[in-house]
């Protein structure tokens, strides 16, 4: 990799994101600021809800207060991401007393700008914001001196979301567990790999970790918000945590398992009954690749995850990206909302892009007792998105309408997307690249694409022969078991079908059910019963892949009728979650709103709504 890209990246140039909701008429003017000018508090509060994209703070004087905590009401009533993080008293005589608020059930921060400057307060504000809304890494690296256990009754094997996650149930369940992990710090990918820029691809209620009582994560959550999210967790699991301690093998023993481990270089043994091995299927190590004459290349060749464009000035530069998964399609938008000038994506064939609403609805909407969606409701997606694709000029996947996605791709959602394509600011060429020159990349077929940085996003190898390995297991049943109480909780290989079923666009939402019934099943004869049930089978846990899990769960919900309680409860909550932020016509003012604002943002100018993309989703509202 050329372009020592760290150096570039100095933390006091980074600018936090936030919004401001002025209702003190201060005259300062922030990046992203809403002025509030006599507005009722129902007003307000749907006027914020259609900002949700960035954290709120609001500038205020004393005598807003009624008003303003009537919105906050609101708003926590429906655990809005529109809450505000904290409120600014201006206080222009320098001299009045705080508001006596009751701050513990506010949940936010308080703070006093002495004077009317301007000046003071912006500084005052950004400083807050700054660190604030930055992520703090230092939060994921736990105490990690305590001794390990000698037996427990479950040992989890890996400290990411998914381990953290099961660490919590284990212990709500009242199961002794120990959470272990190689690296010095808990969050796997998300630590790891996820950029600062980073955003869930899900929507928020289906990759939600914490249920939050005053204000839910923002829709298509940041890395700041998982993170934190993950410290939490860690927190809360902080007395069973054990990090840089590698699993080497887990072994059958007598009726449970021993696990091989080392720890402070020392060889240890571990009895317990059951393991969960949160290790990762589909994100392994990233694909390494060296491109002939990189060196001749001028400018930059970044990776695309681990922050290493952090820093980058993309005003004005023309940007190649190479691959089309998740991590390219976020390094489009980043650029482009970096202020590049155009960005072409190389790819050997089109990923799936989905607009946010699609993958909203996916969730959203009502599913039948199969857990499926109406037929007519799909088509009807299907066809609004193959509009957006024409209309906007992006290049449909070669597999449509055939599949909804090549195999082994995921499907990224950004309306970015469409937006830039729109905008002439975005568009892909299919190839692979040959080599490198010094202005830019050549491809296979002599193809020139003009280049001042080149983004290399060509994605992971698979962790499926480390879980082989160190469980010494060639077969996986299609229900993520190994063996009785041993199970393989991980992403697998995203194949045909995967996001047609209840889990929708998000591994978590697997990782939950499948945690359930490992709670279940624990420790209890009736394992037997699970696997010899009709529909569950066995596959090679190399050839893994989301169907046979979701074949697998479909089998497990047709045949116990205490699993299907498991899905219903689960896609119950999870639609609660949904409409309760965001219902329909909510979630349509936000998008729409944002839609229009993406549009400014990219052409450096305000756009009136006649210049946009045509915004092909209002209809939804008719049909309801
Ligand atoms: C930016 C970003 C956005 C994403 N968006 C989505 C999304 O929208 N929907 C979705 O479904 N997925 C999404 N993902 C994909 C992701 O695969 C999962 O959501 C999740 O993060 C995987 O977590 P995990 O805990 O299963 O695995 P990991 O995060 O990989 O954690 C595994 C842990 O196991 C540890 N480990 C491995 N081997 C050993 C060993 N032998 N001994 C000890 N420890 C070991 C590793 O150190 C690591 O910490 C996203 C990921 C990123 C980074």
């Amino acid at each position: 990799m050329k372009g020592e890209v760290m150096a570039l990246y100095s933390p006091t140039e980074f600018r936090a994101q936030f919004r401001v909701a002025d209702f003190a008429a201060t005259g300062a003017l922030f990046e992203f600021m809403l002025t509030v000018d006599g507005e009722d508090p129902a007003a307000l509060v749907a006027r914020f809800r259609t900002y949700a994209d960035l954290p709120f703070v609001y500038v205020l004087v004393v005598h807003q207060v009624p008003l303003v905590l009537e919105v906050l009401a609101a708003l926590k009533a429906i655990r809005s991401p529109c809450y505000p993080y904290a409120l600014f008293f201006v206080d222009s005589s320098g001299t009045a007393a705080l508001p006596d608020l009751a701050t513990k059930s506010l949940d936010l921060d308080i703070l006093h700008v002495a004077g009317s400057e301007t000046d003071r307060l912006i500084h005052q504000v950004e400083a807050y914001a700054g660190a604030k809304f930055q992520c703090d890494k230092q939060v994921l690296q736990r105490n990690n001196q305590r001794d390990l256990p000698e037996a427990v009754d479950v040992v989890v094997v890996g400290a990411g979301v998914t381990g953290l996650y099961a660490a919590r149930r284990l212990k709500e369940k009242g199961l002794t567990c120990c959470v272990l992990d190689e690296r010095d710090m808990v969050g796997g990918i998300w630590s790891r790999y996820a950029n600062r820029t980073s955003q869930v691809n899900s929507s928020e209620g289906a990759y939600r970790l914490i249920e939050k009582q005053t204000r839910c994560n923002r829709d298509h959550s940041t890395t700041r918000e998982i993170l934190e999210d993950i410290a939490q967790l860690a927190e809360e699991t902080h007395d069973r945590l054990y990090l840089q301690t590698r699993v080497e093998q887990v072994r059958k023993s007598g009726d449970g398992y021993e696990v091989r481990l080392t720890r402070d270089r020392q060889a240890v043994r571990l009895k317990c009954k059951g393991a969960i091995l949160a290790i990762n299927d589909r994100v392994g190590a990233p694909r390494k690749i060296q491109w002939k004459d990189e060196a001749r290349f001028q400018g930059p060749i970044l990776s695309g995850f681990a922050d290493s464009t952090a820093g980058f000035d993309w005003r004005g530069k023309r940007v190649a990206i190479v691959g089309m998964g998740a991590f390219a399609v976020e390094n489009a938008r980043t650029a482009l909302e970096g202020g590049a000038d155009q960005v072409t994506v190389i790819c050997r064939r089109h990923g799936t892009v989905c607009p946010k609403i699609i993958d909203y609805l996916n969730f959203a909407t009502p599913y039948d007792q199969d857990f499926k969606h109406p037929r007519k409701s799909n088509m009807r997606n299907m066809l609004l998105w193959k509009n957006l694709y024409k209309l906007s000029g992006a290049t449909e996947p070669e597999c449509w309408m055939g599949k909804i996605k090549h195999d082994g791709h995921t499907i990224s959602v950004s309306d970015i997307w469409f937006i830039a394509h729109h905008l002439k600011k975005l568009h892909t060429v299919k190839g692979t690249v040959a080599q490198m020159d010094q202005k830019g990349v050549v491809l296979d077929q002599g193809r020139f694409i003009e280049a001042d940085v080149v983004v290399n996003c060509v994605g992971f190898e698979r962790n499926a022969p480390v879980a082989k390995a160190l469980s010494a297991y060639a077969e996986t049943y299609n229900i993520n078991y190994l063996d009785k109480d041993l199970m393989y909780l991980a992403d697998a290989f995203i194949d045909d079908n995967a996001f047609n079923s209840f889990f929708g666009s998000s591994v978590l939402e697997m990782a939950k059910f499948y945690l359930e019934v490992y709670l279940h099943y624990f420790d209890t004869p009736a394992f037997d019963t699970l696997i010899s049930a009709q529909g569950i089978r066995k596959v090679p846990i190399e050839e893994r892949c989301w169907s046979h899990y979701i074949q697998g769960a479909e089998a497990l919900v047709r045949q116990f009728g205490n699993i299907r309680q498991i899905a219903e409860r689960q896609v119950a909550q999870r639609t609660r979650n949904f409409l309760e932020v965001h219902d329909l016509p909510a979630y349509l003012a936000e998008n729409r709103r944002e839609w229009i604002d993406t549009h400014s943002l990219l052409a450096g100018r305000p756009m009136r709504t006649e210049e946009c993309l045509a915004y092909v989703f209002d209809k939804l509202l008719d049909e309801k």
